[in-house]
């Protein structure tokens, strides 16, 4: 799974504040701006490894991983998902990487003994719930599964049905508004566009007392009404299946049977019942194909304009006379998932890592999603392993994450996370993550603002396969009214991959990164070989230009003689964070944002004062003592991030520990959650009582950059 997709620019674009002053002025960016943290004699060395990072980097041996890779399904839990666990480790250990270790969780992960859905009234319809075999694609011939949703609950209704649209709080009160009664029906609903996690679909539908859940995939949001459908063009034709988890991971993301901590083979493990995470509605995924049926069979009251589709009839809200029979049977079991790592290991500070993390668990074949970013993580994994093979290693290690199960529960990159969270929290430096490296060429990245500088100045480093120039400036051609790059990189963070952990959890600065383009086949069976090599990237250019991009990106941390990480950018979009917050009408006169801006005002000018003192150090001769002064410099930079969180996470999700983002129960990202979730509720003790908390973070930040400076001897 993976949502970045147009999620990440929720945020209304604000002029550039005060605070960019203090960015713009400070000595060390215009020192700098070839190459963020590296004095002149090292960006030089650094810039010749990644040159030869790039040679090396073969589409045809990325194809040719792309190729195995999405050769048969391979789901969380399968034996096939297993054997790519144990082909990724036997590659890690052949391309040299060291510490290549496999990690065995014993995690939920219920498979389906049956699924039906069937129309019993006005007529009888029975839901193939298959998708077609096209035979320009033999692929699609393969037995994908049954078709269902991760962690539907079981049972068996029979039911009125009613149509609410995309399934959010306000279509139901529109359908309470006009008379139609929901509790004990079955509802329908429409995959959305932007993006909503299903998940919440389900907990809304569940909290409003339905008895079960269908989510179809309307041709208004991904198909024919979009453009040319699979096999001739990108969108799902008629018969496509959306499949997914339901997860309610917003809540605690991991294993919900092991909140908290790492499902070890042995651990203790709560009981379901008591467990956040876990939906308890009936919910199933289908094609417009199954549904429209029964949409036209619904009576009752015309649907809203908003609410019409693109089949090619008035669509109605019910209830009745359709009538539908749902069951789903799921077993309870427990199975092992498989996270792979490896490492390249640094020659200087071999415990300071980079971590690249990508999944490997599909819902089918996994074109998109996420084999394509298996294959740019092997093939940066090939060319570093045989780099290092010949001495040329990195200061610092680069982390190689193979993640299982992120489909389900965000759970691989969890529970490892939850396993590993002392050395994390001591070492890592930052974490990259591709989901899906390429479903077309629009590079897009969303960040922690102190990585924007790394992020863009990376990308303007690497050619842009199909178009003149690079990957910055095709990414600059789409943000035309951006001030600059530093604006490209969205800055909120919302969820629905492996990031999760390491940003709410753990406090590491994160990126999450891909190539984006019309991709209507998510989670589908035609998200395969067949979508990749003829639609979305043939000739694997893009899916290896992201290895470059992640390559020259992990190299850099690893590598500069500073971490690049920019506290004054961080600073000033946490200002405009406060900003939007001060600007809602409802905040006027009930809450102070006074003492949380002087609070940025603070880190800011720390930030500042950092900035300079690193400019000073890094123009000194090179010198044992100066040396050392850097290290502990670089070492209370990297532990800033992590004073954004709060022991006791935000009110009513306390795994969620970082102050400043937590996702919607839709994903989308909510920035200064816990005071924005009071501002929604109107709870104003609460509110300034979370203001009082996110305060006091940002002065442990601004006094954590502040030691950063004092480090360097000023
Ligand atoms: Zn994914």
């Amino acid at each position: 799974m993976h949502v970045s997709r147009s999620l990440g620019r929720t945020l209304p674009f604000i002029a550039l504040g005060s605070f960019a002053l203090l960015t713009i002025a400070a000595g060390w960016q215009q020192h700098q701006t070839l190459m963020r943290g590296f004095t002149a004699a090292s960006a030089a060395r650094e810039r010749a490894l990644e040159a030869e990072l790039s040679r090396r980097l073969s589409r045809d041996s990325t194809g040719a991983f792309f190729k195995y890779l999405t050769a048969e399904p391979h789901p969380a839990g399968t034996v096939r998902n297993k054997i790519l666990a144990d082909f990724v480790a036997a590659r890690f250990r052949q391309y040299g990487l060291e510490d290549v270790r496999m990690h065995r969780y014993d995690v939920l992960l219920p498979w389906p003994r049956e699924v039906k859905v069937e129309m019993t009234a006005p007529t009888h319809y029975v839901a193939t719930l298959k998708e077609d075999v096209f035979p320009q694609d033999p692929q699609t011939a393969q037995d994908a599964g049954p078709t269902y949703l991760g962690m539907s609950a079981s049972g068996d209704v029979t039911r009125e049905l009613v149509y609410a649209s995309s399934g959010n709080p306000s279509d139901y009160d529109w359908l309470e508004s006009q008379g139609i009664s929901l509790q004990g029906k079955i509802a329908i609903v429409r995959y959305s566009v932007p993006y909503s996690y299903r998940g919440f679909k389900a907990l809304t539908a569940q909290k409003r007392g339905l008895a079960a859940l269908l989510i179809y995939s309307d041709p208004a949001q991904d198909g024919f009404a979009k453009g040319d459908t699979f096999p001739v063009g990108p969108w799902g034709p008629s018969s496509h299946i959306q499949r997914g988890s339901i997860t309610y991971d917003f809540m605690i993301a991991g294993d919900p049977l092991t909140p908290g901590y790492a499902s070890l083979p042995g651990a203790p493990r709560i009981k379901a019942d008591d467990a956040l995470s876990m939906p308890k509605i009936i919910t199933v995924p289908m094609s417009y194909r199954d549904a429209e049926p029964m949409l036209r069979a619904l009576g009752g009251p015309e649907a809203p304009k908003e609410w019409q589709g693109a089949l090619g009839f008035r669509y109605h809200v019910g209830g009745g006379p359709a009538t539908v029979h749902v069951k789903v049977d799921m077993d309870s079991a427990t199975r092992p998932i498989y996270v792979v790592e490896g490492r390249i290991r640094g020659t200087e500070e071999p415990n300071k890592y980079v971590l690249l993390g990508n999944h490997r668990d599909a819902w089918v074949f996994g074109g998109v999603d996420p084999s394509s970013g298996t294959a740019t993580q092997l093939e940066l994994a090939r060319v570093l392993g045989a780099m290092a093979k010949e001495g040329k290693r990195p200061k610092r290690s680069i982390v190689f994450a193979d993640w299982d199960a992120e489909e389900w529960h965000l759970t691989g990159s969890t529970e490892w996370g939850e396993n590993f969270a002392d050395d994390v929290k001591a070492n890592a430096i930052a974490y990259l993550n591709v989901d899906e490296s390429t479903s077309g060429s629009n590079f897009e990245a969303t960040a922690v603002a102190s990585l924007n500088d790394v992020v863009t100045q990376s990308v303007r480093d690497v050619k842009d396969p199909a178009r003149p120039g690079s990957v910055l400036d095709a990414w600059g051609r789409r943000n035309e009214n951006a001030h600059g790059p530093l604006d490209y990189p969205a800055n909120a963070l919302g969820s629905g991959s492996d990031y999760t952990v390491f940003l709410n959890f753990l406090g590491v600065p994160v990126v999450e990164m891909d190539f984006d383009g019309p991709y209507g086949v998510y989670h589908s069976v035609y998200d395969d070989y067949y979508w990749m090599t003829h639609l979305g990237d043939p000739g694997f250019k893009y899916m290896t230009a992201m290895s470059e991009v992640c390559g020259r990106m992990a190299m850099r941390l690893a590598n500069a003689d500073v971490y690049p990480y920019d506290f004054a950018l961080y600073a000033n979009r946490v200002g405009r964070f406060i900003d939007s917050l001060a600007a809602r009408p409802s905040v006027a006169g009930q809450l102070d944002v006074t003492a949380a801006r002087g609070a940025t005002a603070h880190w800011a000018s720390a930030a500042a004062a950092l900035d300079s003192a690193l400019a000073t150090t890094l123009a000194a001769p090179n010198s044992p003592a100066r040396s050392a002064r850097l290290r502990a410099a670089n070492e209370a930079m990297r532990a800033v991030e992590q004073h954004f969180l709060n022991d006791s996470g935000i009110p009513g999700r306390p795994w969620f520990k970082h102050v400043l983002y937590a996702p919607k129960y839709t994903y989308a990202a909510m920035v200064l959650p816990g005071v924005e979730e009071a501002v929604d509720q109107g709870n104003w003790s609460l509110a300034r009582e979370q203001i009082a908390v996110l305060t006091a973070k940002l002065e442990a930040v601004a006094a954590a950059t502040r030691a950063a400076a004092n480090a360097l001897g000023r």
